[in-house]
């Protein structure tokens, strides 16, 4: 049986500052992750734009310094791996690769620890406190916590995609395209969204593509691509999962055909590289003490333990049923103004010793779709890591915990909770 203060299942963007944080903190830590390096959806998924915003001074500035100098966007995938790692090494965590949370013991709503399985066998891991970053809500569903999925009425998650790079772009083509708003002049009399579209209602391009996304990367000859989506899938099921896998591995060989034979500078491009799983928009969200809502974000609502300030990003959700956006005014995504996330909906009912982090949060469908990206998720981490630390010092539940001391401590680590 391993012992430590705090154990953080998962170690993508969330559960990364989770854990860093409880360590500097002085917590002895643990992070336990499935895959064989470390990042989630920033590293084996290929997310490579880092969405979002929130207040100055979070983690999520200090992996932007370390990982994406320059642009916002994570310019290769291979630092990515090698800095995230550093961090967590830097901060004295221990981290468990290749290893799937598999098991909990209980006492009541007391998690007393949590078992994995691996290539080891299984292992068994005693805290004080848990995190559970897995965004599917793995370990608070093993703990059984209370949890929902989808959209109201037919609980239809958004969409499945696989991301990729292409090579071999003309360095001289400047064409990039982000968003759904993002007008872009082919310079010879063709616009490129209005193209994708034609190509997805003639056929050239599967109907629920709808637009193929293009962020550039370190490299000018490089673009990361979003493109492929594939609906109906239900990420926890395996055999979903793998349908999904074959369709969208498909798919890129058609996105990468559409901008050879119709974009000026494309035609000489290769995938350079692709996602190494099938990239989960949506999945379980974790009911909480508080469930964040969009009139919520709406309405700036504000809160006594707010621990994420002044987050910000649309709507976006991908349709469920079909191409495009579902929640979009005029062809543009809805913007909620800057919002408050507070502690509460990381605090899972049905648990005491138990925070969650990252997409697997409490809220709705349609908050949901706003918090998910990875700045936010970020500073969800390092909000849940700071107060496993003080949860763990102080003996006190995720419903106890002294969320003033909490803000103080995000405060005196520079998140300028106030401003
Ligand atoms: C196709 C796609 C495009 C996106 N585009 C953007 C974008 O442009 N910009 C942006 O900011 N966001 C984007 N997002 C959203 C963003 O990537 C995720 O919402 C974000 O990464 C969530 O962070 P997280 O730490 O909660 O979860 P993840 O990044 O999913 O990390 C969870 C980690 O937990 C591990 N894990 C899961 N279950 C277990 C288990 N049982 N045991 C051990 N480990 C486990 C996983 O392997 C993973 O490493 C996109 C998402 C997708 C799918």
């Amino acid at each position: 049986m391993y012992r430590y203060d705090v154990v953080v299942a998962g170690a993508g963007p969330a559960g990364i500052c989770a854990a860093v944080e409880a360590a500097r903190s002085g917590a002895k830590v643990a992070v336990i992750e499935r895959y064989g390096c470390v990042g989630g959806n920033l590293t084996v998924g290929y997310v490579g734009p880092l969405l979002g915003g929130v207040c100055a001074g979070t983690m999520a500035e200090e992996i932007e310094a370390r990982i994406c100098p320059a642009f916002g966007l994570v310019p290769d995938f291979e630092t990515a791996k090698i800095e995230l790692t550093a961090m967590l090494e830097d901060a004295g965590v221990d981290v468990f690769l290749q290893t799937v949370v598999t098991g909990t013991d209980m006492d009541g709503e007391h998690l007393k620890s949590v078992s994995t399985h691996g290539k080891f066998g299984q292992l068994e891991f005693a805290a004080d406190v848990f995190i559970d970053a897995t965004g599917d809500g793995d370990l608070a569903v093993l703990c059984g916590c209370p949890w929902e999925r989808g959209r109201g009425g037919d609980k239809l998650l958004q969409p499945v995609s696989l991301m990729f790079v292409i090579d071999g772009v003309d360095p001289e083509q400047k064409l990039l395209c982000c968003h759904e708003e993002h007008y872009t002049d082919l310079g010879d009399g063709r616009e490129y969204l209005d193209l994708c579209h034609k190509a997805c209602a003639s056929g050239e391009l599967p109907e629920n593509v709808n637009i193929v996304r293009l962020y550039k990367t370190g490299n000018p000859g490089e673009r990361m691509v979003n493109a492929t989506q594939e609906n109906y899938i239900d990420p926890l099921d395996p055999m979903d999962m793998a349908k999904a896998e074959r369709s969208l591995r498909k798919q890129i060989g058609v996105v990468v055909d559409f901008l050879k034979n119709n974009i000026p500078g494309f035609a000489d491009i290769s995938v350079r590289g692709s996602a190494s799983t099938v990239g989960v928009r949506e999945s379980r969200r974790i009911t909480g003490r508080y469930v964040l809502t969009g009139q919520d974000m709406l309405d700036k609502k504000t809160y006594p333990d707010t621990v994420v300030h002044r987050a910000g990003f649309c709507f976006d959700i991908h349709n469920p049923d079909g191409p495009g956006q579902s929640e979009d005014r005029e062809g543009c995504p809805i913007s909620p103004p800057p919002y408050d996330i507070p502690f509460a909906c990381m605090s899972p009912l049905g648990c005491e010793n138990l925070i969650t982090a990252g997409r697997c949060i409490s809220g709705t469908h349609m908050a949901h779709s706003s918090y998910r990206v990875m700045r936010i998720c970020m500073a969800m981490g390092q909000a849940a890591g700071a107060a496993a630390k003080i949860m763990c010092d102080t003996h006190t539940t995720n419903a106890t915990v002294d969320t003033d001391a909490l803000r103080e401590h995000l405060k005196m680590r520079g998140v300028r909770l106030d401003a």
